[in-house]
């Protein structure tokens, strides 16, 4: 095929700006776009790093076959520069709410996502070099490749700051999904009405139609979004929803049926007001217990403060440090009245301090020393938890610890999760400490497990629970607890989960992929 000779139009620099202003914002919007596929099929498929793995790899790869397919394209760059705005803008906008449909009411999600990551892909692949052949006359090849390509990893860059820290807690993945289609459906009329007088006259008519089919079906969902998005996200949940809120790091969900409230973060559930008492006595009681003095308390995670709340009933507590990634679960847990009935006002004791950070980055960065530390986390489902779950966590957990201190972490459950439980037991041997893995039953959740630990042996079987206003630990129960039937017992294969070698995460989704 003989090569397209480059357009003769030349650009006056305005209008030269504005087209690098177009490639800025379509970057931007496309990384948005991506960055939305990819945390809702981590929302609703788990693994994140699986998910963004194959999000990125294949965009790049999109990217590079829309390059490839540009060189069909010989003529009115210009038309199909801002047609390729306009289709960017509608597939982009309507991503979320595509992938919320697939995901609830069909068995193609997987599809549907795939779908979308090529075709965004390939259309911002697309923009690139038709963009660099219309500007090649205003500056040769040189100046235009450089102008554009550093254009286009700016946007990229700005896409990706304001996405974490802005438009996802702001507006929500579904509004966010939305707005960042207006934005580039605006790029795409702004250029349209800028360069009208350029274009070919069928072509622009055309052009102006589907903007305004685009801009009037992204608004109009933009405004209806809140009870769409509401309808879909409670068909995920059996219960009425009466709080949400998508943080920077998760979606926070509290739901209500008749007088049991549950609290759900990024789908998963943390407690249920019915039983939840079960899983806190028997997280706590046993370390706070078998520790020498717990006097001062570390809890990583636990930001709802009902963990909090059964520390406190040991009167020699003088000081508790919380620290919880989220600072709108811990928010959340001081105002919201459903939840400070539950924890009675843990989390507002003068005992109390909050740190809202990471707990690894806490633990390397703090000089404290604790009697007690109690990891009440989310069950290691991806790496960033199991990171909480390996030798080098407990090993740094182990270094806080005053001498006669005990650390205990809920260990997911081990009848639907059994070498993921044993493994984490076998994890914090491989750091030092002796255990003692332990499980009851906790109906919202099933069979739990907990491993307590310690630098020196402890003797769980004297323990007695002396403790103003449980309700279900006993020292027979806690007892009986330490016995592991045939089908939980320890399986003869475990794995030793460590930051380099995150092997926990992946156990962790095989033993519950079998349910
Ligand atoms: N009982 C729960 C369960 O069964 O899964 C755990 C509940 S608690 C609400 C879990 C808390 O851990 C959440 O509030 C979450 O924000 C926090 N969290 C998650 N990752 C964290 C991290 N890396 N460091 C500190 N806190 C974290």
């Amino acid at each position: 095929m003989a090569e397209p000779s480059a357009p003769d139009t030349t650009y006056n620099s305005a209008k030269s700006f504005l087209l690098l202003a177009a490639i800025f914002s379509a970057s931007a919007c496309a990384i948005v776009y991506e960055l939305l596929i990819g945390s809702t099929s981590a929302y609703f498929l788990g693994d994140s790093v699986e998910q963004f793995s194959i999000t990125i790899g294949l965009f790049l790869a999109s990217m590079g076959l829309g390059a490839w397919i540009s060189r069909a394209v010989v003529d009115q760059l210009l038309e199909r520069f801002i047609a390729l705005e306009l289709w960017l803008a509608a597939i982009g906008g309507f991503s979320v709410p595509i992938l919320y449909f697939a995901y609830l009411y069909t068995d193609t999600f997987r599809y549907w996502m795939l779908l979308l990551i090529v075709t965004i892909g390939a259309l911002v692949g697309l923009e690139l070099p038709l963009l660099t052949r219309m500007l090649q006359k205003n500056g040769g090849l040189r100046t235009v490749l450089s102008n554009v390509l550093s254009i286009d990893y700016l946007g990229s860059l700005a896409a990706a700051l304001l996405f974490p820290y802005l438009l996802l807690p702001l507006l929500g993945a579904f509004n966010t999904s939305l707005t960042a289609g207006l934005l580039n459906v605006a790029v795409g009329l702004v250029l349209l009405v800028a360069f009208w007088s350029q274009l070919v006259r069928g072509p622009r008519m055309r052009l102006l139609a589907l903007g305004i089919v685009v801009t009037s079906a992204l608004g109009l969902s933009l405004v209806t979004a809140d009870p769409i998005r509401e309808r879909l996200e409670s068909s995920l949940y059996t219960d009425q929803i009466v709080y949400s809120e998508q943080s920077p790091y998760q979606q926070i969900v509290l739901t209500q049926w008749q007088d049991e409230t549950r609290l759900y973060l990024d789908r998963h559930l943390q407690f249920s007001s019915a039983d939840e008492y079960r899983y806190h006595e028997s997280l706590v009681h046993p370390a706070m217990t078998l520790a020498d003095q717990a006097q001062r308390v570390l809890i990583i995670g636990g930001g709802d403060g009902l963990s909090a709340r059964e520390i406190l009933r040991h009167g020699d507590v003088e000081r508790v440090d919380l620290v919880d990634l989220d600072q709108a679960i811990t928010d959340l847990a001081r105002r919201d009245l459903r939840l400070t009935s539950l924890n009675a006002n843990a989390l507002s004791r003068t005992e109390v301090r909050i740190f809202n950070e990471d707990g690894f980055t806490f633990l390397e960065r703090s000089q404290e020393a604790y009697g007690v530390i109690i990891i009440d986390l989310p069950d290691p489902r991806d790496e960033a938890l199991s990171k909480l779950y390996s030798v080098e966590a407990y090993r740094l957990c182990a270094r806080h610890l005053s001498p006669g201190g005990v650390l205990v972490t809920q260990a997911t459950s081990p009848y639907y999760a059994r070498t993921s439980f044993w493994s984490i037991a076998a994890t914090m041997t491989e750091s030092g400490l002796h255990v003692i893995p332990y499980h009851t039953l906790v109906p919202s959740f099933g069979e739990w497990g907990f491993v307590v630990g310690s630098k020196s042996q402890r003797r769980p079987a004297e323990l007695t629970f002396d403790v103003p206003g449980l309700r279900y630990i006993t020292t027979e129960l806690f007892r009986q607890m330490q016995t592991f039937p045939a089908d939980m017992s320890r399986p003869e294969q475990v794995v030793v989960n460590r930051l380099d070698r995150p092997v926990l995460a992946r156990q962790y989704r095989e033993d519950w992929s079998r349910w």
